[in-house]
């Protein structure tokens, strides 16, 4: 039966009677992973076939909690374990609590791995399956939550996730603890498709204990179902609370090797994705290794996405999670050596921090101001080639025009000449050639002095990126330039491009008229004034359908 069946059938099997009462929720926690076979909403789907079933073992720290949406009624509440003897749960319990907050313990799993709780007084909110003191298992395996009541559990689902913060040895640390939860809890889910593994269902819950003594590590660990937070570093760092988004991260790891990538994932986790704008490191390129862990293991890895695979921390977290993790995955992910990749990294380190994470921007992407022209323009002949205008009502073939798809500028609209930030465009006339496409053609210039080169055209079947021209000047050198084309549909805005002209529609081979508007574009680029430019270069790409090119002083 498929799961989204089970869930649907859950009310009804969960249902005793029905009184008429307002129907309850309930969400499901789980300290402890799973998987998609074994899913937590199994536990209490009135289905002893399925079950939930923790991958790893539980330990004294660990729980699995079902809360209500509110306190209600019940007669027993019947919890069975394991499967055909298996993993049957014996040294466990069952508590029970009427605000979801304060529990006491309610009976105990006995020795065919069921606990019943009966004669119930009180409202219940909330029912919680624990390990006893100092006891572990190697399996939590729920077959069913069975709960006797009048009320409808109309829905049974897994809650979202959430720390269950105990304070009570630091009360003073109540704010900075809600703070961090809010923290915890925010990005939880970001966290959790961050390291995601196929099938695999991360924890929804851990418990957050704030203490401070000698056996408490100096700033916060996790495991086995606990958070704990060093109250002292607490006081000592009142802005460091988005320490809870690295140990979260642990939980929803769920354990694995080897530590260093354990931790630099982690500390990944806060500082380049939660948040980046308060990461700071300080990498020793003599005495650091591509096995550090925290924050030069986190560097590195954003680093290693940012240049060759953006999808490697997923990647690597997932084999840390299943023991399958070894130095060759950086090789298999990225192309190049763990030990080749570090000293690139070590080399971008030295040669540029303050970018060393900053994504390379494309050249054509960088902004740049489009050269003024206040002077005369003198227009450059072009070997135009082809018709890309056409007089209204005028009909053409189907792969003709513009766009060699039928469509065409209307010549009542283009006209003869255009004005442009000071720059005159001469263009061909309407039925006559009057564009040519990109093909890396050399187009020869008037070999005179000009402070600016401009160029009017736009590109069909989308924007055209990344696209190079060059200028050469009489002395022999040459200068390159980078570009973005606009679809002629689609104005990007792109660096150093202008809309040159807003059509209000377009025309087409069959004699009408299409309308939308549709654009031509200039651009333009700073020349250096005192050198005679002798030649432009083209982009090859003959998508870019050049209209007219002029010179700008
Ligand atoms: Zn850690």
């Amino acid at each position: 039966m498929p799961l989204n069946m089970l869930a649907l059938l859950a009310p009804a099997l969960l249902t005793q009677t029905s009184s008429g009462a307002i129907p309850v929720d309930a969400l499901l926690y789980s300290t402890m992973p799973s998987t998609a076979v074994h899913r937590p909403e199994m536990a209490m789907d009135g289905d002893a076939k399925s079950s939930f079933r923790s991958v790893y073992g539980m330990e004294e720290g660990d729980s699995f909690t079902v809360l209500l949406s509110r306190p209600i009624a019940m007669r027993s509440i019947r919890i069975s374990t394991g499967n055909g003897g298996d993993d049957v749960l014996t040294n466990g319990f069952v508590e029970t609590s009427a605000d979801g907050t304060t529990y006491v313990k309610a009976a105990a799993f006995k020795a065919d791995g069921v606990a019943e709780v009966q004669s119930i007084h009180g409202a219940i909110a909330a029912i919680r399956i624990r390990m006893n003191p100092h006891e572990a298992a190697s399996h939590l395996q729920i077959r069913e939550i069975g709960i006797d009541t009048d009320v409808l559990i109309a829905h049974v689902q897994q809650g979202p996730p959430r720390g269950f913060v105990d304070v009570s040895a630091a009360p003073d640390l109540a704010d900075w603890a809600a703070r961090a939860e809010k923290k915890m809890e925010s990005f939880w889910p970001d966290t959790a498709a961050l390291l995601y593994s196929d099938g695999f269902i991360t924890p929804n819950a851990v418990h957050v204990i704030y203490r401070t003594g000698p056996d408490v590590t100096p700033v916060a660990a996790t495991g086995g179902g606990v958070m704990t937070v060093n109250t002292a570093w607490c006081h000592q760092h009142p802005d460091d609370t988005g320490l809870v988004v690295h140990e979260a991260a642990h939980v929803v790891q769920s354990g694995g090797s080897p530590g260093w990538l354990i931790e630099a994932v982690a500390d990944y986790i806060r500082w380049i994705k939660f948040e980046p704008a308060n990461f700071t490191y300080n990498i020793n390129p003599q005495r650091a290794t591509p096995h550090d862990p925290y924050r030069t293991g986190a560097a590195f890895l954003a680093w290693c996405e940012l240049h060759y695979d953006s999808k490697l921390v997923t990647k690597l977290n997932d084999a840390t999670r299943f023991g399958r993790y070894n130095d060759g995955l950086f090789e298999k992910y990225c192309g190049k050596s763990i030990d080749a990749l570090w000293k690139e990294f070590i080399a971008a380190y030295q040669a540029d921090k303050p970018n060393l994470l900053t994504k390379p921007v494309p050249a054509a992407m960088r902004p740049r101001d489009l050269p003024s022209v206040t002077g005369a323009t003198a227009s450059v002949a072009l070997p135009l080639e082809k018709v890309g205008v056409y007089a209204d009502g005028a009909t053409f073939g189907e792969s003709g025009g513009f766009d060699d798809g039928g469509a065409a500028y209307s010549g009542a609209l283009l006209r003869s000449s255009l004005t442009t930030r000071g720059v005159t465009f001469q263009l061909g006339a309407a039925g006559s050639p009057s564009i040519m496409s990109a093909q890396g053609q050399m187009v020869k210039l008037d070999g005179h002095a000009h402070k600016s080169l401009w160029i009017l055209a736009a590109s069909v079947d989308g924007g055209q990126r990344d696209q190079t021209l060059s200028v050469g000047y009489s002395d022999g050198s040459k200068i390159n330039f980078a570009q973005n084309f606009s679809d002629w549909f689609e104005p990007e805005d792109f660096p150093g491009e202008v809309r040159a002209l807003r059509m209000a529609y377009r025309v087409m081979g069959t004699g009408k008229q299409d309308p939308r508007p549709f654009y031509v574009y200039a651009y333009g680029f700073a020349l250096d004034g005192s050198k005679s430019a002798q030649s432009l270069t083209l982009p090859n790409d003959p998508n870019i359908r050049i209209l007219a090119v002029s010179l700008g002083d």
